[in-house]
């Protein structure tokens, strides 16, 4: 089908986009731009066959939708950049080794079960170390740059915290919540649903996890494989629709946008059940506190995930709620707009452009002089924390509802 050549034309070629694309920032080249990869989706409609350079300028694009942020024009590029990956997988044959590198991703990513396997044998490697020799000898970034990049990225792995399929309220019930327990969040981060359910239990929330839940089809849907990311937005609606919730809350940035797009994905039968979707701290915010809040005497950075402050244009929620956590100080970072290079798969797939911009991203936020970094994404807690480590400024990283968490139970951030 491709772009839809409507929302093509409406870019006015403005450049106003310009600063705010990272890949724009990196190279300087119009086609690594919005507006260039915009005109060449153009071409394309105008009959332009597909080209290896066409797809290489598209496939460079992050999907951050910084560029949907900054335009004064209300280009859909996201819809447009989604189109066009539709199509560049349906018509498009891609050199064997990257078909069998995105294979293996699919293949393993939205599969909480196998991720879960995965990540057995990779703590493992973390106690022994084994990890860290690997990862001098520097074989895997000449052979394999991109298993170099997986390895690399993988987060210092905790015991898995299993979760009840229902968790009541503390005190007066205000709503009962769904939980998307997700992919790489519930396999790499379990003690970020831990302190999601804890939080929303305190203040006044039943908590609903369906144990039957699978991927919500974020990454097949921003790598334009459509049908399968239909499949699973279909299996999560259905893993809901009897659990009679208010909300049904996310606390990966990434799968919120996806899920708040699921009656475009799906058709109008899905609106109802993307009407309630929520970010966590949307909800926390819009549902106001009724926890106490201990203090952390602490300062902390926030970044904005893309795909939870351009995407779905949540910035203000998570700030409002560190900032009401007594003796906590928040610090801004410079260039907050940029990509940190994580991206979904991206930083799989482009490791040398992803690790200029988390170098760029942990400059910045060093520079804070901050004692936490907070973000909202499990893939931007991991490239962040692979920057930082990088930079050799140790950091205590946190999700905004591991800080919740800490505060209302008053405990130490550990
Ligand atoms: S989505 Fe991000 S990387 Fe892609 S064109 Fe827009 S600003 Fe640039
Ligand atoms: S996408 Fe928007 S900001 Fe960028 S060139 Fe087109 S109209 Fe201008």
């Amino acid at each position: 089908m491709g772009p839809d050549p409507e929302l093509v034309d409406d870019c006015v070629h403005c450049g106003f986009c310009l600063p705010t694309c990272p890949t724009y920032v990196l190279w300087g080249e119009e086609m690594d731009s919005p507006r260039g990869r915009i005109h060449l989706m153009q071409q394309h409609v105008e009959g332009a066959p597909l080209t290896d350079a066409m797809v290489g300028h598209w496939d460079a694009c992050l999907g951050c939708m910084a560029c949907v942020t900054a335009c004064p024009s209300g280009v859909r590029y996201d819809r447009l950049i989604q189109q066009t990956r539709a199509e560049v997988e349906a018509e498009h044959e891609r050199p064997r080794s990257e078909r069998a590198l995105r294979r293996l991703i699919f293949s393993v990513f939205p599969y909480p079960r196998r991720l879960r396997v995965l990540a057995g044998p990779l703590r493992l490697a973390q106690r022994t170390g084994l990890d860290r020799a690997v990862r001098r000898t520097g074989l895997l970034d000449r052979v394999a740059p991109s298993l170099a990049a997986m390895e690399r990225l993988a987060p210092r792995l905790t015991k898995p915290e299993p979760l009840p399929a229902r968790a009541p309220a503390a005190g007066v019930r205000r709503a009962t919540v769904g939980l998307l327990t997700g992919c790489v969040q519930g396999a790499f981060f379990p003690g970020v649903n831990a302190a999601t359910v804890r939080v929303l239990q305190a203040e006044g929330c039943d908590v609903v996890i369906p144990p039957e839940q699978g991927c919500c089809g974020a990454l097949s849907a921003h790598s334009g494989r459509e049908a399968e990311a239909q499949g699973f937005a279909r299996a999560v609606v259905d893993a809901f629709a009897s659990a009679e919730v208010d909300y049904v809350v996310v606390n990966a940035a990434g799968c919120g946008s996806v899920m708040k797009e699921y009656a475009e994905l799906l058709g109008p039968e899905a609106q109802a059940f993307q009407d309630k979707v929520r970010d966590i701290a949307e909800l926390l915010d819009e549902l106001g506190p009724v926890a106490t809040r201990h203090p952390l005497e602490m300062s902390v950075a926030y970044h904005d995930a893309c795909h939870l402050g351009h995407a779905q244009g949540v910035r203000v929620q998570p700030r409002r709620l560190l900032t009401a956590i007594p003796g906590l100080e928040l610090r801004e970072i410079a260039e907050s707009e940029l990509c940190c290079g994580s991206a979904g798969i991206y930083n799989l797939l482009n490791p040398e452009p992803a690790r200029e911009l988390g170098d760029r991203k942990a400059a910045n936020i060093v520079a804070t002089g901050a004692d936490v970094l907070v973000t909202a994404n499990p893939g931007c807690l991991m490239q962040v924390a692979a920057a930082i480590e990088g930079a050799d400024h140790p950091m205590r990283l946190a999700h905004t509802v591991e800080v919740l968490d800490a505060s209302i139970r008053g405990y130490r951030l550990d």
